[in-house]
């Protein structure tokens, strides 16, 4: 097999590898090998030999690439064009803006009716509990590194300032600006970078998922052991000096990994024990994606803050956001009114354009109902993967909503991940890309997180591309 992964690594997707990888057939009229771009998250850009897979257009659940091959887009871009590839009203939203007004900013108590009125629109729509106010950015990157700055701000406001430090968990992802990369809990984003940061961040091992099933715990006691582990290391580091926990409420890029049952009932009751803030990074699963409006509904999460970016504006103009409590907002105001501003925004936080396009987006979701969309569709998408859990090349199949993952192991040798170098979730991947489906790889996990558009043949599409597959990649490893 390795012989053979060795020759299929020239015609497959790697993540997080050296290795070059030519992503399509191209030939290169265009003269995109070599190209100038330092690609974010990408091996192989190095090599002159490299064609990139370049994708020209879209329409709804696809994408096509420049030689017109269609691609049904399992991943939604990354995890963000909820509403496809083609949602006219966005454009028009888009456009009318931009012939109104194309920029102003919100700096000085100056501002634009769009930011005004999704800001109120946002608050309106995230029930779980009562927020605030919002600060608006251009990603979820800057959200998460805007959360940080407002939880320092707020405890040097409360006369607090050793209490600095953020919990995050392994495996978690929440950017990669620096105090975001900091945040996540990818080694990856760390190595040769100098981060995590110091000073701030405080890693543990709050990994959910597969442990479980090595350790023959149910959810629950599971749920009780990493509630324990948090509250051992808020302990050891001094309650005093921990400020934030961060969590997404299924992780995302990590593998797609839900939280088992109970898990957030007893991780919130420690951190409010400690007069710990609770982030909760929504940037992949606000606005529908689990089945629920936000994650927060689906796990009852009363959080401090959150972030929001990716669906807010279906991903067709870039914008993020931080929900803040009335609580910490309310501190926040007093204190910078003392100093005579509250002295962080971007040119473009609240960008009119992005705010037009969030509106038009978040009036979509609610007119088309798009969380029971989800839920409507899911099973199908849900249980058709599912259906292959008994192949002898998967270990896990996690998700729920529309985000799904796999994680593929040696079930000859239970649960034993492949040797790396075999690239197994490579020639996956590549399996997907050659019959038409783009899904994400990440070692030997597979990630998938389609448009919320998603209709039941494109499910069954999705499901049917995956065991062929599937089988081929058997097949491959046999
Ligand atoms: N938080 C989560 C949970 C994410 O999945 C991502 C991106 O995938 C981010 C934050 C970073 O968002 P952005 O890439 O917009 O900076």
């Amino acid at each position: 097999l390795q012989g053979q992964a060795q020759s299929l690594s020239d015609a497959s997707t790697r993540h997080f590898s050296s290795v070059p990888s030519p992503q399509s057939n191209s030939t290169d009229e265009n003269g995109f090998k070599g190209h100038g771009m330092l690609a974010p998250f990408t091996a192989g850009w190095q090599s002159t030999d490299v064609h990139p897979l370049v994708i020209e257009r879209s329409e709804g659940s696809y994408v096509y690439d420049i030689d017109g091959k269609k691609y049904l887009d399992s991943l939604a871009g990354l995890w963000c064009t909820a509403l496809g590839g083609n949602e006219p009203r966005l454009v028009k939203a888009a456009t009318d803006q931009l012939n109104k007004l194309p920029f102003y900013h919100s700096f000085w108590n100056r501002t634009t009716k769009p930011s005004l009125d999704l800001a109120k629109e946002m608050l309106s729509m995230f029930t779980a509990r009562e927020m605030g106010k919002v600060f608006f950015t251009n990603s979820g990157s800057e959200a998460n590194d805007s959360q940080v700055k407002l939880v320092w701000y707020y405890n040097n406001a409360l006369g607090r300032p050793e209490k600095k430090k953020f919990i995050a968990r392994s495996k978690s992802y929440h950017g990669s600006t620096l105090i975001s990369a900091s945040l996540s809990g990818l080694p990856a984003l760390h190595q040769k970078f100098d981060l995590p940061a110091p000073l701030f961040c405080t890693q543990t091992a709050l990994t959910t998922g597969a442990s479980i099933f090595l350790t023959g715990e149910t959810e629950e006691e599971f749920a009780t052991r990493l509630a324990n582990n948090l509250e051992n290391l808020i302990l050891k580091e001094g309650p005093e000096t921990i400020a934030a926990f961060i969590a997404e409420p299924v992780m995302g890029a990590g593998g797609v990994i839900p939280p088992p049952k109970t898990y957030f009932e007893k991780i919130q009751a420690i951190v409010k024990k400690y007069d710990i803030l609770f982030i909760a990074d929504e940037v992949i699963t606000a606005f529908g994606r689990l089945g629920t409006m936000f994650g927060c509904d689906m796990y009852n999460i009363k959080p401090d803050l959150v972030s929001v970016a990716k669906a807010l504006s279906s991903a067709y103009v870039p914008i993020g956001a931080t929900l803040v409590s009335p609580e910490i907002s309310d501190v926040i105001h007093s204190q910078s009114n003392k100093l005579g501003s509250f002295s962080h925004g971007f040119t473009y936080s609240g960008h009119p354009v992005a705010c037009a396009v969030a509106i038009e987006s978040l009036k979509i979701y609610r007119e088309k109902n798009i969380p029971d969309h989800v839920k409507r569709i899911s099973p199908r998408f849900q249980e058709g993967i599912r259906a292959f859990a008994g192949s002898p090349i998967v270990g896990e199949i996690r998700g729920l909503g529309f985000i799904l993952g796999t994680e593929f192991s040696d079930n000859k040798s239970p649960n034993d991940p492949f040797p790396a170098e075999w690239g197994v979730g490579a020639i996956f991947g590549a399996e997907c890309q050659k019959r038409g489906m783009l899904v994400r790889v990440a070692g030997d996990n597979i990630m998938m997180s389609p448009p919320l558009i998603m209709t039941s043949d494109e499910a069954d599409e999705l499901v049917s591309i995956y065991g062929e597959a599937l089988r081929a990649t058997e097949e491959r490893t046999a």
